[in-house]
């Protein structure tokens, strides 16, 4: 999520900027881009075959995936603002299998340097946030930090280092395939994030990697409407969720954490 960007609030820090109206946006309803304008102006990761993000930190792995995406946004009618958790929905829910759900291994990057003492302890107290309160377990497997890559298949998903991107981290949902499955951490993280600590932020990757979608994409007035692709697990939209951006019109002014609603909704989904 988040990047640092003109939006100014929180002391001059923002995350993000882009998910509400920038070039890896959702359209708003008024603009209407062709598919040619559409993909040019997406933003491509620089490796592993170019990653593309859209909604400010969420990776498709091809162009197709990004035809679905825009297919869905502009065919969407923007509207959808029932009713604190919305799941990543396709048909069906986009989440982890019963046993898949008690066994989310993960390494992280020696590559990290002398940052990755800052990473393995906030992994851990981030994980233990959901595994608090939903029937989730993550479980980091150090063993493959030396090698701690996006093909490494002794992990469910890697945790690695970037630098220079736009977003501050970025995750992925439950339906991407092995090579996608990467928590990447900018360097930015590292530095001031405001209200926000790097556990905040890391919450916020998690709550993509068990199926959660954006908070704000429940709500038109949001102005961070994304697509419909998504259910809500609760029936109050939250605007402080811990998947809601706060320049979005949320009222979450400190960190980003779990909150009442948050948890109902991941006990919906993970009983
Ligand atoms: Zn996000």
């Amino acid at each position: 999520m988040l990047k640092f960007r003109s939006v100014a609030m929180l002391a001059g820090l923002s995350l993000l900027g882009s998910a509400c109206g920038g070039p890896e946006s959702a359209p708003e309803s008024e603009v209407k881009p062709t598919w040619e304008e559409f993909k040019a102006q997406a933003y491509r990761e620089p490796w592993e075959g170019g990653k593309i993000i859209v909604n400010g930190d969420e990776a498709l792995e091809s162009e197709e995936e990004l035809a679905a995406y825009f297919h869905n946004v502009v065919e969407s009618q923007l509207g959808k603002s029932q009713d604190g958790l919305a799941v990543y929905y396709i048909g069906g829910d986009i989440k982890w299998s019963a046993t898949q759900k008690l066994n989310l291994t993960y390494c992280i990057s020696n590559n990290f340097g002398t940052n990755k003492t800052k990473m393995v302890n906030a992994m851990a107290s981030a994980t233990a946030a959901w595994e608090a309160t939903a029937s989730v377990n993550f479980t980091y497997l150090s063993q493959y930090d030396a090698s701690c890559t996006a093909s490494q298949t002794g992990v469910l998903f890697d945790i690695r280092p970037v630098s220079g991107q736009s977003y501050v981290a970025r995750a992925f949902f439950p339906n991407s395939a092995r090579s996608g499955r990467n928590v990447l951490v900018d360097s930015s993280a590292f530095g001031s994030l405001g209200a926000w600590t790097l556990t905040g932020v890391l919450r916020h990757e998690l709550g993509h990697t068990l199926g959660f979608r954006h908070e704000h994409t429940r709500s038109t007035a949001s102005g961070c409407y994304e697509d419909s692709q998504w259910r809500a697990l609760t029936t109050t939209y939250d605007r402080s969720s811990v998947m809601h951006y706060p320049q979005c019109n949320g009222t979450q002014t400190g960190d980003l954490v779990l909150t009442t609603l948050d948890k109902q909704g991941a006990r919906a989904l993970y009983p």
